[in-house]
């Protein structure tokens, strides 16, 4: 099923749509693994898997079509390939666009990737909705996008950002995700803004539950999250353990959801870093809410 028709069923059944986001594992090791994570993850019933992909170059990133594939053929869940562009040029997107046509893949999370200074970038993408209009001349691919509750960090304000997030909603994506926050109330005066813009489309929220606190830093510093006091508390009282850590850290994501699932949220998107156990908690945290 695309990625439109999960919204609509859901929709229809009055249900959140649940997704889970994975990364391919950089290390041999882990990667051989991966099976055991993808059979458990799917055993758990989410909507559809997100795969990331890096911003270029990395031998990782030749992976993600490989795992989406396995995802779809032997555990028969929906899987949705992010893809950047700034580092690629129109032929190498296009000769991946194939090998997903190939596949069978017809979901993909068009993103422009983050910046490395490192990294001269190639000239024929600048931003994520360029990439999104040349999928959609490319063949019939259901084409979603990233969004920024807390906007993204290098636009001057949340009203030019959202004003150029329509344009990425008119060049064809029909389902956004949003980067991690750990505050809903950002997420729900976003939510409010992109109606008043005339984005229309369905919008999960993207929740990162927390299992260690240099993790939680790492991310925070490069998307711009702001972390709530309360959340803060958790980190300081319990850094040092890595249990107690875990269960508050759970505990503070299932809460989060239960309140976005009771505000009516289109979809919740967990960021669970290919870890089984996070997945298995948050989801029998609202089993019976979704
Ligand atoms: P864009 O939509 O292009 O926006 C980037 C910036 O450009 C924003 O400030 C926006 O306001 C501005 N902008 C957009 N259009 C215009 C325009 N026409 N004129 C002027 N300014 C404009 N990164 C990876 O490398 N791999 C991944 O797999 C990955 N997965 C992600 C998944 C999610 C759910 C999210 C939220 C992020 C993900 N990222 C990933 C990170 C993402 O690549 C970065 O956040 C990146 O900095 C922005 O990507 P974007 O697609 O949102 O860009």
């Amino acid at each position: 099923m695309n990625i439109a028709e999960i919204f609509e069923t859901k929709k229809k059944e009055g249900k959140p749509v649940l997704s889970f986001e994975i990364f391919p594992p950089k290390k041999e090791e882990a990667l051989k693994n991966i099976d055991a994570t993808l059979e458990r993850l799917c055993d758990l019933h989410p909507d559809f898997i997100s795969i990331t992909f890096g911003a270029g170059g990395s031998t990782a990133d030749h992976k993600t079509v490989e795992i989406a594939k396995k995802i779809k053929s032997h555990y028969q869940v929906d899987p949705i390939v992010h893809l950047t562009c700034l580092y690629y040029t129109k032929e190498e997107i296009s000769q991946i666009l194939k090998q997903l046509e190939r596949a069978g893949i017809e979901n993909i999370l068009a993103l422009r990737g983050d910046r490395n200074p490192d990294s001269p970038v190639k000239q024929d993408f600048k931003y994520a909705s360029e990439l999104v209009s040349f999928i959609k001349s490319q063949g019939d691919f259901t084409v979603s996008g990233a969004c920024y509750p807390e906007t993204h960090l290098e636009a001057p304000d949340a009203v030019t950002d959202i004003r150029n997030l329509k344009k990425k909603v008119d060049a064809g994506v029909t389902h956004l995700v949003s980067q991690l926050f750990f505050d809903n109330e950002f997420f729900y005066r976003f939510y409010e803004k992109t109606r008043i813009a005339g984005i229309d489309v369905p919008i999960e929220a993207g929740i990162m539950p927390v299992t260690n606190r240099a993790q939680i830093e790492r991310m925070v510093h490069t998307c711009g999250a702001s972390l709530p006091p309360k959340f803060k508390r958790i980190l300081d009282k319990y850094e040092n353990n890595k249990e107690a850590l875990f269960d508050a850290g759970m505990a503070y994501a299932i809460n989060q959801i239960v309140d976005l699932i009771a505000s009516g949220v289109d979809g919740i998107h967990v960021y669970t870093m290919n870890s089984v156990k996070v997945a298995d908690r948050i989801c029998s945290g609202i089993r019976s809410l979704i």
